[in-house]
């Protein structure tokens, strides 16, 4: 197990950062391009990169490690095949990832961080805290071996499981390269979404790299009081602050930035609120994805009737305010995030 913590794991490695330490072995060029490719392959370990000579697979297993997560628990919903799984990673700890079948393609939803340190009140994920962050193999793996494990061919990615994406930034945008190169699992930018719950910063540091992800803005209220009961964030960097810093984000990249709102009974979901957020976003040409509130037991938050959701929709729709509702996919097997994971360390 010591070997696991002190060596580095070659699935992280950029292909031009593999070629280096192939070309360091005394290796020709081509082996690099070799390896990477087994790399987004759900192998077992080096003595499976059959086209490698022994010599060099001893060789990497020496220098690096190459692990692969564990299903420690896997739920398929019945009603409508949404796939969950609970991985253990190398170090015991563990996190989630959904497969969702959509029209469209298969979308797998991945973990960032082994717990989450943002603390918003409705989500599960967040109350343990951060634990640490993911390195970008393990994220790609959860892609990797949800594919290999399910079967269903993954075409989209979203970055909206366990953990804040933006505050483990170098390493989700190691994975992005990673999962977006040819000679790898090759996933387009425009198929994948990543969700922040509006770390400013961040997301102007984003906006540099130009790339052509969504971004989704966890909203979730229009006005500091509301959201500041419910998003300690809110405090660091206010609805506006972070409002502004969408409007740099899509001038900068050309991408509209989708705003998710999690439907709370009686606590961001009055017409006081429907009003405000179409005047805050009018003009953006922004999109509104509105959640059904899943339901956490450690929190006395509940969803929103179904008769508050739909004049909810209204209001927005009557100002030109593009809304959708998610569809709740998996109902028979809680896929909402970070559950899983919180029945596993209550044990
Ligand atoms: N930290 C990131 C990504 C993870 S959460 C973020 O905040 O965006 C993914 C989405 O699920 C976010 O919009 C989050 O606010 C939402 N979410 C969390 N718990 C939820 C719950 N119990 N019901 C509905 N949506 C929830």
């Amino acid at each position: 197990m010591t070997d696991k913590t002190e060596k580095e794991d070659i699935r992280s490695l950029l292909p031009e950062e593999l070629s280096e330490a192939v070309k360091s072995m005394g290796e020709p060029a081509f082996r690099a391009k070799q390896i990477f490719k087994w790399l987004s392959a759900p192998v077992d370990g080096f003595e499976d990169m059959t086209n490698l000579p022994k010599s060099l697979r001893e060789k990497l297993g020496q220098r690096f490690t190459l692990y692969r997560p564990v299903v420690e628990r896997k739920q398929t919903s019945a009603l409508d095949g949404t796939v969950k799984y609970l991985w253990r990673l190398a170090d015991g700890n563990h996190v989630e990832s959904v497969v969702m079948r959509y029209e469209h393609g298969n979308t797998v939803c991945v973990s960032s961080e082994v717990g989450c340190p943002m603390g918003c009140a409705f989500c599960a994920s967040t109350i343990g805290g951060k634990v640490r962050n993911l390195t970008a193999a393990e994220i790609l793996d959860q892609v990797i071996y949800a594919q290999a494990d399910s079967g269903l061919h993954i075409s989209n990615i979203v970055l909206m499981g366990i953990g804040e994406p933006l505050d483990n930034f170098d390493n989700v945008m190691r994975f992005l390269k990673l999962v977006n190169d040819p000679n790898g699992m090759n996933i387009g930018m425009r198929h994948i979404s990543l969700s922040t719950c509006g770390l400013v910063e961040k997301i102007d540091k984003l906006a540099q790299y130009d790339l052509q992800l969504t971004l989704s803005v966890s909203l979730h209220a229009p006005d500091d009081e509301t959201r500041s009961k419910i998003m300690p964030v809110n405090r660091a960097y206010n609805v506006d602050t972070l409002l502004d810093a969408c409007r740099r984000y899509f001038r900068r990249t050309g991408r509209r930035i989708s705003f998710e709102y999690a439907m709370i009974r009686d606590v961001n979901d009055t017409p006081y609120h429907a009003k405000l957020l179409a005047e805050k976003l009018a003009g953006t040409g922004s999109h509104v994805n509105l959640i059904p509130l899943n339901e956490v037991p450690e929190s006395k938050l509940r969803p929103s009737t179904p008769e508050t959701v739909r004049s909810f929709i209204a209001t927005l729709e009557e100002k030109n305010i593009n809304v959708t509702v998610r569809r709740k996919l998996g109902p028979d097997i809680e896929a909402s995030c970070g559950q899983l994971r919180r029945e596993r360390e209550k044990r």
